[in-house]
């Protein structure tokens, strides 16, 4: 069942002006945005990201890179302490300069976000039910909080779990259960755009391939954009069309995703690739292969490229010059300047 098919609640929250005709902007497109926490935290540093409806966008890296200030900016849920730069535009409209009245609407019903670790964003003092009820009731006027209830019923269902299932509480549930309620929520105001922030990453492997599915299966099902997050580039290849790889604040590679988890043409792409296999691979998780070391401290970058002291193809130019995204072949991008030097790259690129 659907969300575009439901019809026994109340109708989910009327978009918020957002639908618009073909020919329009793309559904996402962030230029240029950069989120700085304290004045002297450059989390994010100049990312540009596009996602069309349909699209299924992945964003890779290690933890500290900036991925989840990434997603919280992208609809402004950042502490006011984060200065951000930039455009966020959604469905051609830029979220940073929103009114506050706007910037509600748009939340939950323009784009929602699924988080990391359900146990701590549900609140564990209410039934699931009247949880993914609440934006639906403030979201839509005409909403009862019976309809909404009955809503939220479907939602479950929708997302695999009985209607009854809404007068538990979190704690009653196991995790992916928990995560299934999550992602409910996230659907309840129809949502064009969801981005879901390692929505698997504290699910064993079982469950977390059955969640990935669902997802898969409901931005199939209703044509909305996806932005998936995870520090695990095998979950991202299986799932997504695209994928963007953060380092240290940057997009340092980007393009399809199967190219890129096959193929990465900057190292630490390759790295994150090595460190992951696949989804049912017996091998099981492991440290970066021959990537010693943690992604840098925001607030003391390294000059030049900022993973060269961790890159194991590093030039002594790297230390000093910074490389921006170029053409490296296949659609994809990369910041690396080896990008620039085919012969010697293609024979380490190979393994
Ligand atoms: P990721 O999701 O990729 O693990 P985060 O976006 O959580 O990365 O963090 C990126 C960097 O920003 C980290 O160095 C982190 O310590 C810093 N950071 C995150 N939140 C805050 C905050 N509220 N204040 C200051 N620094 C922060
Ligand atoms: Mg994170």
């Amino acid at each position: 069942m659907t969300a575009t098919t439901t019809t026994t609640g109340p109708e989910p929250s009327a978009s918020p002006g957002l639908s618009k005709p073909v020919g329009d902007p793309p559904l996402l497109e962030v230029r240029n945005l950069t989120v700085t926490y304290g004045g002297t935290v450059p989390a994010v540093r100049g990312v540009d990201l596009r996602v069309e409806a349909g699209q299924k966008l992945g964003i890779a890296g290690e933890s500290g890179c900036g991925k989840s200030t990434l997603a919280l900016a992208l609809l402004r849920l950042l502490p006011a302490a984060a200065k951000l730069t930039g455009e966020i535009l959604l469905d051609g409209e830029d979220v940073l300069t929103m009114k506050w009245g706007r910037l509600r609407a748009v939340r939950w019903a323009g784009a929602s976000i699924v988080f990391q670790g359900a146990m701590h964003s549900l609140n564990a003092v209410h039934r699931v039910g009247d949880q993914i009820a609440e934006p639906i009731l403030l979201h839509n006027a005409k909403a009862t909080p019976g309809g909404a209830r009955r809503r939220a019923g479907e939602l479950l269902e929708q997302v695999g779990l009985p209607a009854a299932r809404a007068q538990a509480y979190p704690h009653e549930l196991s995790g992916g259960q928990r995560q299934r309620v999550m992602i409910a929520m996230a659907l309840a105001c129809d949502p064009r755009l969801i981005v879901a922030d390692e929505p698997t990453t504290a699910l064993d492997v079982m469950i977390q391939a059955q969640i990935l599915r669902l997802i898969e299966q409901l931005v199939a099902d209703q044509d909305v954009g996806l932005i998936m997050i995870s520090h695990d580039l095998a979950v991202l290849a299986d799932t997504c069309d695209r994928l963007s790889v953060m380092y240290a604040g940057r997009v340092v590679e980007e393009g399809p995703a199967r190219q890129v988890y096959a193929e990465a043409r900057h190292p630490y792409g390759r790295a994150l690739s090595a460190a992951f296999p696949r989804i049912g691979d017996p091998a099981s998780r492991r440290a970066p292969r021959g990537l010693p070391g943690d992604p840098p401290d925001p607030a003391a970058l390294p000059g030049g490229c900022t993973f060269h002291p961790r890159c194991p193809v590093a030039l002594d130019s790297c230390a000093t010059e910074d490389q921006e995204l170029r053409e490296a072949g296949g659609e994809r991008r990369a910041a690396c300047v080896l990008v620039d030097a085919p012969a010697a790259d293609d024979s380490r690129s190979t393994s």
